[in-house]
């Protein structure tokens, strides 16, 4: 019983005393004491994760933000912004079910197995749709297991000997577990009760019939949640929730990134415990601080309306200023394109000042479905957007990236074998070029666009020239078949070798882009999606640096257009240190827009140039980040 198991609360260097009945009880005491021996798989814990039990060495700095204060918080800054509002635990509708009859014990116990079996299909199901993510198998794994604990359904069953429903026993039997999990003193183990109640309720909606909740949100709420599907996350911010903040995911994890073009203040990385949080409890939620903050003093809630309110006013002032280009005070001119993934998210750009699109994530047109959308569906979309960005002064050009899926984004119509690490598989071009007919159909869709001319195509996780060639070809095949007129071929640099050999490049695309939340991932080893590494997963760190510096030199020596479509290029105090290293076009989430030319505006490219030449000799991107804070720095 893994319950029971996790109730003994076994510690780091514990002593345990392993009893055995039958006849290979010699054997299986051995073995287990062997296993545990070597740890179980698992390293030696760290002082965060070694439980309660053992006091900490006196010197030891307590790291867990809820045991130094219960109504602080910290988190990572996903998305930035403040929010005050009200707590609403995402799944915090949880079944109860309260005393009844059930129809006899035989019948109700073969229904409890029965929705036991289809519980177990579905945590199948689900850790084969997320054989990417090691996390949500193993999260997924230890569902099964807590499923299938023998503990759990003995004490059912004895429950349903007293005359209740399936759903009775089994809510009761799952109570007393969780309740007795909740109370344990070590933290992490304390935490498992947030799973088997996500198992306990699954069973229980299998039993009751209930649908998974459609969930009435409050307003202005702040979101606390394990984790959100990005088409949950648009759910949620179509209900006009204030802020959200997640136990899993990275900032550019690709719910960070929908929460930027959303404009939601979001943190990740938070503490498990915030799940315990009542709904309803008053907090704020300072993204750039990476706080959340219960039961906030009148002092902060009045410094936090203060700051709300001035920032509505610089918003609104940037807003203003929108329309006007961005150049540098000596005279560069910076384009400031958008960052998109839908046809609303267009019209926006233009009402933000957007001079043309920089980034079309085509893949969020093919997440969350069934099948591919077909070459007629695709079209009508592009069409749409290439349409939504031209007036009659302005011709705005869209780039297309074209299918950028494997890795964390999984289509479950294009089939991937399971990878170790699937960052590292065939994800991007490498999956376009290995199964190309869903990438030849967007290539066609593209290419027949009657506003083809306003169009520029970008292929996505390129690692060598090869790629480059062979997408190309394809590409150039579709476009005579279709006697279409030719379309600006460029690349993402997001993997180092891109970066290095963009000298080697330059020759055969027209432009690139510098992808730097895949660009930083690679270069520093973190997984994006990295819980506890997400802090130090960050792109001014001067290893990237300096490869944005050879991209840009490479695309200037070879008159290349060189962008940043990253997070970095709505980082404002990145943006200074890109335009000094070279680059002339920045491609930013939507909200991020206006800010961002007022920020080019206040510059002096020489200045820039000289913050960027520093940067390059540091050693860290903390190092780079405290030069940047400095304000005085970066008067034009
Ligand atoms: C990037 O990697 O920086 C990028 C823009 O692509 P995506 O975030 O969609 O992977
Ligand atoms: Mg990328």
């Amino acid at each position: 019983s893994l319950s029971a198991i996790i109730s003994l609360q076994v510690a780091y260097e514990d002593r345990v005393h392993f009893s055995a009945l039958g006849t290979d009880a010699a054997q299986a005491v051995a073995h287990l004491s062997e296993k545990l021996r070597q740890g179980l798989g698992e390293a030696k814990p760290d002082a965060k994760t070694s439980g309660a039990r053992t006091p900490p060495a006196p010197t030891a700095k307590v790291t867990h933000p809820h045991t130094a204060d219960r109504n602080r918080f910290e988190g990572i800054m996903a998305s930035s912004g403040l929010a005050m509002g009200t707590i609403y635990q995402l799944n915090s509708d949880l079944i109860e079910v309260s005393d009844d009859h059930g129809q006899g014990y035989e019948t109700e116990s073969r229904r409890l197995l029965e929705a036991k079996e289809k519980a177990r299909e579905q945590i199948t199901t689900l850790k084969d749709a997320n054989k990417k993510s090691v996390t949500q198998k193993e999260i997924l794994s230890a569902h099964l297991e807590m499923l299938e604990d023998p503990d759990l359904l003995e004490r059912s069953l004895k429950y349903l000997k007293t005359g209740v429903s399936a759903a009775r026993a089994w809510y009761i039997a799952c109570s007393e577990t969780i309740e007795t999990l909740k109370k344990l003193e070590n933290e992490v183990l304390a935490e498992r009760a947030q799973d088997l109640i996500d198992v306990g309720q699954r069973v229980l909606r299998i039993l009751l019939n209930i649908e998974e909740k459609k969930q009435t949100i409050p307003e202005r709420a702040i979101v606390l949640a394990r984790q959100v599907t990005p088409s949950q996350l648009t759910n949620l911010q179509s209900l006009g929730i204030a802020a959200l903040a997640t136990v899993e995911g990275g900032p550019s994890s690709h719910v960070g990134i929908l929460a930027r073009s959303a404009g939601l203040p979001m943190l990740t990385g938070i503490s498990p415990m915030v799940l315990e949080i009542r709904n309803n409890e008053i907090a704020v939620l300072d993204a750039e601080a990476g706080l959340l903050t219960l039961q906030p003093s009148a002092e902060l809630m009045s410094q936090t309306e203060q700051r709300m309110a001035q920032r509505r006013e610089l918003a609104a002032k940037n807003l203003k200023a929108s329309r006007q280009s961005a150049t540098t005070l000596d005279g560069q001119h910076i384009e400031i394109m958008a960052n998109i993934g839908q046809v609303s998210d267009a019209e926006q750009a233009l009402a933000k000042g957007a001079e043309g699109v920089g980034l079309l994530r085509s893949e969020f047109l093919f997440l969350d479905r069934q099948t591919a959308p077909t070459e007629q569906e695709q079209m009508a979309i592009y069409q749409s957007i290439v349409g939504a960005l031209q007036d009659s002064e302005h011709e705005r050009t869209v780039i297309i990236r074209t299918l950028d899926v494997g890795g964390d984004k999984p289509l479950p119509y294009l089939p991937v074998a399971a990878e170790e690490n699937p960052f590292l598989g065939v994800r991007g071009l490498r999956l376009s070029l290995a199964q190309p007919e869903i990438f030849r159909t967007q290539l066609r869709a593209i290419l027949k666009l009657p506003n083809v001319q306003n169009v520029k195509i970008m292929f996505p996780m390129v690692t060598s020239l090869d790629e480059v060639f062979a997408a190309k070809a394809i590409l150039e095949e579709e476009r005579v078949r279709l006697n279409a007129p030719e379309v600006p071929v460029g690349i993402m640099i997001e993997v180092p070798s891109a970066a290095l050999l963009a000298e080697t490049f330059a020759p055969h695309v027209d432009f690139f882009s510098i992808g730097s939340n895949d660009l930083t991932q690679y270069v520093l080893a973190i997984d994006r999606g990295h819980r506890e590494l997400a802090k130090q997963a960050d792109g001014l760190h001067p290893a990237v640096l300096e490869l944005i510096r050879l991209t840009a030199k490479a695309g200037k020596a070879h008159q290349k257009l060189v962008g940043v479509c990253g997070g970095l290029a709505s980082d404002l105090q990145a943006v200074p240190l890109l335009i000094g290293l070279g680059v002339t076009e920045l491609s930013v989430s939507v909200p991020a827009i206006p800010e961002v030319k007022a920020c080019v505006r206040n510059l002096k490219l020489s200045d820039c140039e000289a913050l960027a030449a520093r940067a390059l000799k540091m050693a860290s991107a903390e190092e780079v980040r405290s030069m940047m804070k400095n304000p005085n720095l970066l008067k034009g």
